[in-house]
């Protein structure tokens, strides 16, 4: 103990503390809202410890950050007195990135800077972002209820260095040793607006030092001395407790980013105080981009839990059904205690309530949201294969949901899913009774279908499916609206109800004049078909497979074989 060592940063580090200098240095004042950011989140974590062991807090219950500068040294400090950490914990989060799918992530890196820098929004910056405006970074912490305190330091290229030191209080210090250039940093107002501007949601005071003055006489009369003292810079209250009325989008956009450690505004939220049987708030946003795991199995998804403001866990998953896990957001409740675990969490009526509200608030929201097509689309084109899980996971929400569902069509000429199933249904012809579709493994090749001839020729739109879960999806939305979604390939097709009389007459009579060539070829097929019929529905091609109505359909199949069933 007492020595010095040196560690390497683990390569994903320098990949991104890289990348983070060359693509962030344009905004680069976001450095403070993350190190704010995270002094906030040590003080939650605290907090919720201190529910157990009241000790923790010492003689310091007062949770708050501070930050300082220093012209002379060209130092701006952030420093907090929150939970802190401890060596390991310094390694692990200071010297290494803990998400899953972070190699992933890097090896989609191309190179490209200006393509690059778009991907690391969607990664989250963090603690690094400070290396963009310092070109040496210094940690002191002490974690609460430990003795030691250690120091971490760093000029960002490679390597960091660890030592034990001795520091009055818990928490940590962040001390940034400015790059040349950077003086604007060191400037008091400066500092202060950007706390406004970023961090004024914070729930705890973000303080500077006000100087004090002496005693002074003005027009003869005797102004008594201030004291310098700390004084908040931010508003200091939850920002989920406030009223609607009193919050602007910017204090709303700025507030996800701290929840969500995401870089770009969010879509659209939600905010909601109930009252009455239930009692909590939930504000829950829609983000713009998907994150760069969110098909990670394992990754974490989920709400902010507190119970009466106090945190108490960060990606609580019980409160939104999986097809909704890109939601982000803060649930506040009253009704659940304060102890509460994960383990208690699973099975509570308070929970089951909740994930109700929850659920009703985001589809709700969506819909709103859908009124809008174009930035309606945004959210589709990222978060719409997941949505499409919906109608399997959650019955009694699945018409709802399957209003909210985009198609490609047959109306459209080209891939983009942009028809609802509503748009679909006031384009029906008369006579129409239901919703046609085809499933295959392309869009091209659903578009291709030969089985679309005979609804080309009537006029019929037909919906266009051609993602993995579309099969899936199709098997548990049987109808919508009163209408029943009806494949193309599948047996029993009558479109008679939409032919004229002279038409019947006609296919009547070439089924009859084609009835000793069937027999001839369900001679020849055997035991290969079911039946061989005469069909209306082909206009180009001669032939084509059909299932019958109550059969898998070729595309099940097919997914049945590939899993070895
Ligand atoms: P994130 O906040 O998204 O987890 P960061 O890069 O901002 O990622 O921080 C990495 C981790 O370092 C945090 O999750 C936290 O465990 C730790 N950390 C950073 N700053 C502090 C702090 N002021 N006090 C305690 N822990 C901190
Ligand atoms: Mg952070």
């Amino acid at each position: 103990p007492g020595q010095k060592q040196t560690h390497g940063f683990q390569a994903e580090v320098k990949q991104l503390l890289n990348l983070m200098i060359h693509s962030l240095y344009s905004n680069k004042e976001i450095f403070l809202r993350e190190l704010v950011s995270n002094a906030s989140d040590a003080a939650d974590k605290l907090r919720f410890l201190a529910l157990s062991d009241s000790s923790l807090y010492g003689n310091d219950g007062e949770l708050r950050v501070r930050i300082s500068l220093d012209e002379a040294n060209r130092t701006l400090t952030v420093s907090d007195n929150g939970i802190g950490m401890t060596e390991e914990e310094v390694i692990s989060h200071l010297g290494t990135i803990a998400k899953s799918g972070t190699k992933e992530f890097f090896s989609q890196l191309s190179g490209d800077q200006t393509k690059d820098s778009k991907l690391i929004g969607q990664f989250g910056v963090g603690f690094y972002s400070a290396f963009i405006v310092a070109d040496k970074v210094t940690v002191r912490t002490r974690k609460a209820g430990a003795a030691q305190a250690v120091e971490w330091e760093s000029a960002g290229e490679g390597e960091y260095t660890l030592a034990p030191v001795t520091k009055e209080g818990r928490g940590t210090d962040i001390i940034l040793h400015l790059r040349e250039g950077e003086d604007e940093f060191l400037s008091r107002w400066k500092v202060e607006s950007i706390i406004t501007k970023y961090s004024d949601h914070i729930s705890i005071p973000v303080e500077m030092w006000q100087e004090g003055s002496p005693e002074r006489e003005e027009d003869g009369e005797t102004i008594a001395a201030i004291a310098g003292n700390w004084h908040a810079v931010n508003k200091a209250t939850a920002l989920w407790t406030r009223d609607k009325s009193e919050l602007t989008e910017a204090e709303y956009q700025e507030f996800y980013k701290h929840i969500s450690h995401d870089w770009s505004e969010p879509l659209s939220w939600s905010h909601n105080k109930v009252e009455g049987s239930s009692n909590y708030t939930s504000l829950l946003y829609v983000p713009k981009k998907a994150p760069f795991d969110m098909w990670n199995r394992e990754a974490k998804h989920g709400l902010k839990l507190y119970v009466q403001r106090v945190f108490i866990m960060d990606d609580a998953e019980q409160f939104m059904p999986s097809y909704l896990r890109f939601i982000k957001g803060v649930l506040d409740s009253s009704d659940l205690p304060l102890n509460v675990s994960r383990e208690i969490l699973q099975d509570t009526k308070v929970t089951q309530s909740l994930r109700k509200g929850c659920t009703s608030r985001t589809l709700k929201m969506l819909e709103k949201l859908a009124k809008d097509p174009e930035q309606y689309q945004l959210f589709w084109d990222e978060f719409g294969q997941v949505l499409k899980e919906g109608p399997a996971e959650d019955m009694v929400n699945k018409e709802q949901i399957a209003g909210l569902l985009r198609f490609a069509s047959t109306h459209n000429d080209d891939a983009s899913q942009n028809v609802a199933l509503a748009d679909y249904i006031g384009r029906m012809k008369e006579g129409q009774d239901d919703i046609y579709y085809v499933v295959a493994d392309s869009y091209q090749a659903a578009k291709h279908s030969p089985h679309l001839e005979v609804f080309r020729k009537k006029g019929i739109e037909v919906l266009l499916l051609s993602d993995r879960i579309d099969e899936w999806l199709i098997q548990h939305l049987p109808e919508f609206d009163g209408k029943k979604l009806r494949s193309v390939a599948k047996g029993g097709l009558d479109l008679s109800n939409l032919d004229d009389e002279e038409t019947k007459k006609a296919q009547q009579e070439t089924a009859e004049a084609f009835a000793s060539v069937l027999t001839r070829f369900k001679t020849a097929l055997g035991d290969e078909v079911k039946d061989v019929k005469v069909s209306h529905r082909l206009t180009d091609s001669p032939a084509c497979i059909v299932t019958d109505e109550h059969d898998m359909s070729t595309q099940m199949l097919k997914l049945m074989e590939s899993v070895g069933q």
